[in-house]
């Protein structure tokens, strides 16, 4: 077996050689930063509630910001009830948003429940919004101009063209129509001129759908939701997928039959996670830099 293939030949779509290739990027620019502004620039994560799954995912954000210089601050918002963790929520990112020092914002999510999404994500200076999930920036995302786009959705954009991937002319299916990741890839797979099909949870025969796709972003939170015998030979498989079986992490693709069927698949864990989170640290770095040039 050659490297980055499978046992039968599909091409393995690896995160962590391309993050790795990005965090070093980051790290020459925050130290540039530094040495121009006297400061690392800052990034805040705002918790409400340990969660225990994305408490993983925000320490590893904190342990790649330790990794690169970037300047991490933890603020614990408290509260009782939904009414008043969403006031404290708010009240806390309005004060990140006036710090100088705090260049990105990022909440963890989900939410506790009752608090509405929206009175959240509202709240975040939209040059701050290093996730993409303020109206504005969704908005600049939907017209194609340059915005902040959430990180998993980048990553899956990132993956195909790093990977050689033609966009251009390709039939793609995107499972999943959340404003976090369904929805901002199918936007920039067709601002890269692919002919996009966007299938969520009402969508009949899914499979005749993926059967007729060069490339299938698989983004459901439903673990062996795509099989081999659903995909076009030689496709392009992006499983943005997370869930934990059986106490593993598995993608929403059943590996095993669709790498048999695939040219070119993401593994979970190891393929879009990584990326999606040196990809978070680039955009950090590029709001840092943005919001130096206009104080200065
Ligand atoms: P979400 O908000 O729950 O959205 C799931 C989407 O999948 C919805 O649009 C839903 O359709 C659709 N769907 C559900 N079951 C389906 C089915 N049987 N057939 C077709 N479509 C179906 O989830 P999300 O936040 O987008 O996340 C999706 C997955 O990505 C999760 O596993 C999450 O853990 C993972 N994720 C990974 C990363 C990363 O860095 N790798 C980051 C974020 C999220 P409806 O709209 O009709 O309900």
């Amino acid at each position: 077996m050659t490297a980055g293939a499978t046992a039968t030949g599909a091409r393995l779509l690896e995160g962590a050689p391309i993050a790795a290739e990005i965090r070093a990027g980051v790290a020459a620019d925050v130290a540039a930063y530094a040495a121009a502004n006297g400061r690392p620039p800052g990034l805040a994560v705002v918790l409400c509630g340990r969660d225990a799954p994305s408490m993983v995912y925000l320490e590893r954000i904190l342990k790649t910001c330790e990794a690169v210089g970037i300047a991490t601050r933890l603020v614990d918002v408290p509260g009782e009830d939904a009414a008043t963790q969403e006031q404290e929520l708010g009240t806390a990112i309005r004060r990140l948003n006036d710090d100088p020092a705090i260049a990105g914002i990022i909440v963890q999510m989900p939410l506790p429940a009752g608090v509405p999404l929206r009175a959240v994500v509202d709240a975040i200076d939209p040059v701050k919004d290093i996730d993409g999930l303020h109206p504005l920036n969704a908005g600049l995302l939907r017209l194609g101009y340059e915005g902040f786009v959430p990180a998993t959705a980048h990553a899956a954009m990132e993956m195909l063209s790093r990977s050689g991937v033609q966009i251009e002319g390709a039939d793609a299916v995107v499972i999943g129509r959340s404003p976090v990741v369904g929805m901002p890839v199918a936007f920039m797979l067709t601002k890269a001129n692919a002919t996009v099909t966007v299938c969520h949870s009402k969508t009949r025969n899914l499979a005749a759908k993926t059967r007729n796709a060069d490339i299938v972003v698989v983004a459901a939170g439903r673990p062996g939701l795509v099989t081999g015998d659903m995909l076009k030979p030689g496709a392009v498989v992006i499983d943005v997928g997370i869930n934990l079986v059986d106490g593993h992490l598995v993608g929403d693709v059943d590996f095993p039959s669709a790498r048999d069927v695939a040219g070119a698949i993401t593994p979970v864990p190891g393929g879009i996670g990584p990326l999606t989170n040196a990809l978070l640290l680039a955009h950090l770095v590029r709001a840092a830099q943005s919001q130096a040039t206009s104080a200065g």
